[in-house]
């Protein structure tokens, strides 16, 4: 998965999971099928462990597609212009933001939302493999979406971020970058966009 050097002691941890959750299980989870706490309790793994991501959204691709749309609102994952017009079909409540690149939107979300989506326009021409960063604050990346599903003639990257996760967010600044990686392990800065996210819900995170 990973090219040459330029492992951190972070890339290390997240790549191998101490307590991976089974793929059974995240199967069941994705079609809603545990109970509240054992689902509470895979949610939380799944914001802290990029590995477990990576798999469930395997598991996602697999299973050839999306049964439940509101449960779909939970997952960071790169989306498509169809995922949104089926769930604005169904009658969800999505919110957009689309910052320009190198620069930032202000943002936030409310009880009523249930799918948050960045557009995140880059030109994605000649990209072999495309990363999606995502960076706080001080400059430390928190999580790695590798080798995102992208179409090179899309103009950018539809993400959606996790609405369960940013309704428990307080007040913060996020920063997506998108990273070109080359067959070397070489980087290169594609876009980045930055999400000064405002709480405007109560709560335990306000
Ligand atoms: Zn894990």
């Amino acid at each position: 998965m990973h090219g040459g050097g330029g492992i951190s002691g972070d890339d290390a941890l997240q790549a191998n999971c101490a307590n991976p959750i089974d793929a059974a299980v995240l199967a069941d989870y994705w079609l809603g099928v545990l109970a509240d706490a054992e689902e509470d309790a895979i949610e939380e793994h799944l914001f802290g462990c990029d590995r477990c991501g990576d798999r469930l959204r395997e598991v996602v691709a697999l299973a050839g597609g999306l049964c439940d749309l509101a449960r779909a609102g939970s997952l960071r994952m790169v989306v498509s212009e169809t995922f949104l017009q089926r769930a604005a079909e169904e009658g969800l409540q999505i919110r957009q933001y689309s910052p320009p690149a190198g620069g930032g939107v202000q943002c936030t979300v409310t009880a009523e939302d249930d799918i948050l989506i960045g557009r995140l326009t880059a030109n994605l021409k000649g990209a072999k493999r495309v990363d999606l960063s995502v960076v706080d604050e001080r400059g430390t990346e928190q999580a790695r979406l590798r080798d995102i599903p992208v179409n090179p003639s899309a103009g950018g990257v539809i993400l959606q971020e996790s609405i369960t996760f940013a309704k428990a967010a307080p007040t913060n600044k996020l920063l997506m970058r998108l990273v070109a990686v080359d067959e070397a392990g070489g980087e290169r800065l594609v876009g980045e966009y930055t999400f000064d996210h405002t709480r405007s819900l109560s709560g335990p995170g306000a």
